[in-house]
């Protein structure tokens, strides 16, 4: 089982060393030739015009869109979760936009762009999970088929899910909590009935 992580830009290398500590295989993928043997995918935080304008690039939209489609497990963080989303306030191109959510990029303004917040996550057993935020987006609204599974105290949504994909406005990858990865590699089989869930 290997787990690919998108390398365009961005933490990826940090997400990488968290699925290391836990005995995660993962490559850094940077063609999309390379989604084809992948079991799951980690679109990672960074700067998501950075990312969307590397994505069209290199011609991953297409392969991006098939690989949330296919059912295998897709997890956007931070700028990886305004890629995923149908809706985004201001992305001046295409993202990926597979996931039924709307998202705000820069939700918390200039004063707090980093903070750190325990939210209580749907499906972690244990603490609140300690979330590090920086320059994050918030989860606006998100439809029918999607399932909220963390919010901060004002009632934002930074945590939610939609079969086989999984967006997180914070990162995960900083902090040394593996519970949110691990969660993350029990989405697989059991999910993929529900292929297309995002197309
Ligand atoms: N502010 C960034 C953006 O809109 C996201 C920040 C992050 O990934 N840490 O792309």
């Amino acid at each position: 089982m290997t787990t690919g992580i998108l390398a365009l830009q961005g933490d990826f290398r940090e997400h990488s060393e968290m699925l290391a500590s836990i005995g995660q295989a993962s490559v850094e993928v940077r063609w999309p030739e390379q989604l084809e043997g992948l079991d799951s995918l980690i679109i990672p935080g960074g700067e998501s015009t950075t990312i969307a304008r590397l994505i069209l690039r290199y011609g991953f939209t297409e392969p991006l869109r098939a690989f949330c489609s296919s059912g295998r497990p897709v997890w956007g963080t931070c700028a990886g979760a305004i890629l995923l989303a149908k809706r985004v306030d201001d992305l001046d191109r295409p993202g990926i936009e597979t996931m039924d959510t709307s998202v705000a990029r820069n939700a918390f303004g200039r004063q707090v762009d980093s903070f750190e917040a325990d939210v209580a996550i749907k499906g972690l057993a244990g603490n609140p999970f300690h979330a590090i935020f920086i320059r994050a987006p918030i989860i606006e609204s998100v439809g029918a088929g999607v399932e909220v599974l963390g919010q901060l105290e004002d009632g934002a949504i930074v945590a939610a899910r939609q079969g086989n994909l999984l967006a997180t406005a914070f990162h995960p990858e900083l902090g040394g909590d593996t519970r949110l990865h691990e969660y993350f590699l029990t989405i697989g089989a059991a999910e993929r009935p529900k292929a297309g869930a995002g197309a």
